[in-house]
Order: structure tokens, then sequence, then C-alpha cells
């Protein structure tokens, strides 16, 4: 039974009515999960079924529960909405059902991710001789990049962390902003070096590091192995870190550099916002997403590591990196933390393809030129906008933290757009992202009309 070609084509067609629905449909769903969950239930059926009713029925049953997150008015949390080129191309992987674990498995997911690297290498100003893991996210991404570090500065203080593991290891001191993003402290959760070993260093008024601080933590503790994780991209007020001065600072001492740059290393891709991120290359190590800003389907993630020996020996199962620096050549499984894996290239490469370098400094342009549209009407309406609007990221306050939660949640419940809340400086605040490629001047004025009417009646 190999007759796959109307069953995929009813997937695609599909997958092509929900997208072409995104710009007018309720942003929020009218299902809650109680209800789709019953759809969806009912006992394991003790038979086969045939695949196009499968199908059907999943997506019968799916459809009230799916969120317009893919759409032009979504802005809560950093979301986009998969490019079209990159879902045919997830699509096609699919159907391929390649795993990307190495070149003998795949060589073509394997050439794609070295070619798609080369591209993100390129636009993001990291240098040429990095590599890239193609990872599920950011939080995977700064896990590898946490570990590298962890290896380096290990192995400076003469410790096989990989061998030996951290008990009666030296410690490690990790220095980062108090505004990190939350995942960072997981990451140290599970490299085993515990959320309590940081030192956080003082934010700026924007949510930037505060580099006079960096040094004087630095200052303040023993010399011996340290990380520094610097930000780009706070996921509060979008204000990137001052990467030259962090990265000149933390040279002094030793240190390693990660850069958790979620988000906010597409700054580097526009000449507009590039001078954010400047000296962004001087770090050993980044976190990057594909898809938030760069519209990508979901999982999707790069861990990017200026020395590739390194990334291996951290990461790689294959003894023989665990050993010294001059390995074998560095394969996609020495650069993640998973083994089988989905060939997540293919989005990237067509993804960028689609874009051109051209693209993609417009879709860094266009969503910061939006929030900055956000934030005016806003404040034209009276609202209290909170952060200086750097990136693509907005907050604002209406009067006290409680008539704010009334505003987001009401605001939630209306559908014209979606927005999610934060609590930033002890303050509830409204967190406005544009990240979407469909986003438009049109779909900012409707959301802020819309803001602006649930506001009134609050
Ligand atoms: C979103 C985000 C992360 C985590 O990324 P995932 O893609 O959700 O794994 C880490 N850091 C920052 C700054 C982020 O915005």
């Amino acid at each position: 039974m190999d007759d796959s070609s109307t069953l995929f084509h009813r997937a695609a067609q599909h997958a092509a009515d929900f997208r072409a629905s995104l710009a007018q449909r309720s942003v929020v769903p009218p299902g809650d999960v109680g209800a789709l969950t019953k759809a969806l239930g009912g006992p394991l059926p003790q038979t086969p079924s045939p695949p196009e009713e499968v199908l059907e029925q999943l997506v019968e049953a799916a459809e009230p529960g799916l969120m317009a997150s893919a759409g032009p008015r979504f802005f809560g949390f950093v979301i986009g909405g998969a490019l079209p080129a990159a879902t045919a191309a997830d699509m096609v992987a699919a159907g391929w059902d390649q795993c990307a674990f190495n070149a003998a498995l795949s060589p073509a997911a394997a050439a794609a991710e070295e070619v798609a690297g080369g591209w993100l290498k390129d636009l993001l100003g990291i240098p040429e001789g990095a590599s890239v893991g193609f990872v599920t996210g950011a939080q995977e991404a700064n896990t590898v990049g946490l570990a590298t570090g962890r290896h380096q500065v290990l192995a400076g203080a003469g410790w096989d962390v990989e061998r030996d593991g951290l008990l009666g290891a030296p410690a490690v001191r990790v220095v980062a902003g108090e505004e990190r993003h939350a995942t960072i402290d997981r990451s140290l959760r599970l490299l085993g070096l515990g959320t309590a070993c940081v030192e956080p260093v003082r934010a700026d008024a924007n949510g930037g590091l505060d580099v006079a601080d960096l040094e004087r933590v630095l200052a303040s503790g023993p010399a011996g192995p340290t990380i520094v994780c610097l930000q780009a991209g706070n996921v509060n007020t979008g204000a990137c870190d001052d990467l030259a001065a962090g990265c000149e600072v933390a040279r002094r001492y030793g240190a390693w550099v990660h850069v958790d740059g979620a988000f906010g290393l597409w700054a580097a891709a526009s000449p507009t916002t590039r001078h954010l991120v400047r000296g962004l290359e001087q770090a050993d190590s980044w976190g990057c997403d594909g898809h938030k800003w760069l519209n990508l389907p979901y999982d999707s993630g790069f861990a990017f590591c200026a020395h590739p020996q390194v990334h291996a020996a951290a990461v790689s199962y294959t003894a023989a990196y665990l050993v010294g620096s001059d390995g074998p050549a560095v394969g996609p499984s020495d650069l993640t933390l998973e083994s089988s894996r989905r060939a997540r290239g293919f989005a990237a490469w067509a993804g960028l393809r689609q874009l051109g370098r051209e693209g993609v400094a417009d879709l860094v342009e266009r969503p910061c030129r939006l929030a900055r549209r956000f934030a005016e009407a806003l404040a034209a309406g009276g609202v209290e906008v909170a952060n200086d609007v750097v990136l693509n990221q907005v907050l604002v306050g209406f009067g006290d933290d409680a008539r704010t939660d009334r505003v987001i949640a009401g605001v939630q419940r209306e559908g014209t757009c979606w927005l999610g809340g934060t609590t930033w400086r002890g303050r509830r605040l409204m967190r406005i992202s544009v990240s979407n490629w469909t986003t438009t001047e049109a779909d900012v004025d409707r959301s802020v009309e819309a803001i602006l009417r649930v506001a009134a009646a609050v």
C-alpha cells in the first residue's frame, strides 16, 4: 500500500487553507483544551484506520483549537510565522523522512546544514570558522554554549569535566546579567553548575548590561574558571548588552563568553540595527533561534561556537573528542544534544533562500519600525510606554498592575490581536513583540484600536 499522493495533497491543502485564513480569523480560537481533548479522545481504537480518514478526523477535531500565532496580529512571546518556502521545505523534509544524525545517514541533510550554517554566520557576523549545531531552539543552543564554556574553563584549570564530572571540580563562576532569560538558569541546572553559582550583573535603565558592574563583579571574586553570559535581546525590552565592551572586560579576566541571542542576534542582519550588537564576533559561543525572528518552523535554533573542537568535545558522544583538541573532523551529530533528529537544515536553507540578504534585512527592519509605530500610537492614546523601543519589543502599562492585567485579559478575549503580560522590575506590563513577516502597518493600527477600545472599557 503506497498511495500517499492523495493523502499528502490533502494534508498540504489543509495547511494552506489554514494559512489563508490567518489574516481574517480571530487570533484566539473558540475551542478550549477540555473540548478539544474530548474531540480527539475516546479509547485507542482496537483496529487500524485508513490514513485518509485519520487525517480528516485530526483536522476536524483540532481546527477549533488552532491559535493564529502564525498570523500577522499575534504579538505574544517572541513568535514568528513560518515563511512559505521554509514551511514547504519542512513538509517535504517530513516526507523525505531523513535522519540528520550525520552525512552517512543523509548526505542531503548534512549538506543543507553546512550551506545554511554558512549563510547564517555570514548574516550574523559570526566568524566563518565557527561550528553550527542545528538544535531545537535557543534553550538547547544556550545549553550547548554553556557546556562548551564549562568544558573549556575547566580544561584550563586541568580538569576533564566530561570524564570526571563536577564532583570535586574547581568552582566555576558564572557571571550573567540580572535580566538574563530564565532558560539560562535552566541550562545551568541541567549542566550541574546550579543556579546559585550565578553572580548577577546589574542592568542599565533599559535592561542592557551595566558594563562597569560586570567589571566590579569579575574583580570581586577569585580568578579561576569563569563563564560570562551576555545577552542580545532582552526578552522584555529588546535591549542588547554592549557586547564589544562586555567581551573586552571578560577577556581580561580570562572568561569564556557566551551570548544568548535568541532573537536579538538578528539585529546584526540589518545595517540599521547592527550597531546594537557590535562586537558580537568577539564571543566564544552564541545561541540563536530560527523559529522566532527568522520565521522558520518550530523546533529550530542554532548553537554556534568559535572553537569547533571545543564544541565537539563538550557535546559529542564520540570518545575521540574527549581526549584532546586535535580530534577528527567535526560532523553534525557532534554539535547537538540529540542523535537522531529531524533534518532542520532544509527549512533553514529554504527560508534564507526565499528571503535573500535583503529580505532578511527587511525582516529585521520592518518589525522594528512597526514596534515604534505601536509605541507611538499607544502613547498618543494615553498609554504609558515603559521601555526605550530599540528593537521589536514594546512594554506598556495601563495604570496599576491589576488594571494592566485586566486589559491584557480583555484584549486576549477580544480576538483582534494577542499579547501577553510580563513582570518587569516589579511591575505588570503588557509585552508587545513584533516578529512576524506578514505583519503590516494596518495590522498594528487595528491592534492599537482594539487595545485602546478594551482599555477604555476596563
Ligand atoms: C525565547 C528565548 C530563549 C529560549 O528559546 P527557545 O527557542 O524557546 O528555546 C532564550 N533566551 C531568550 C532571550 C529568548 O528570548
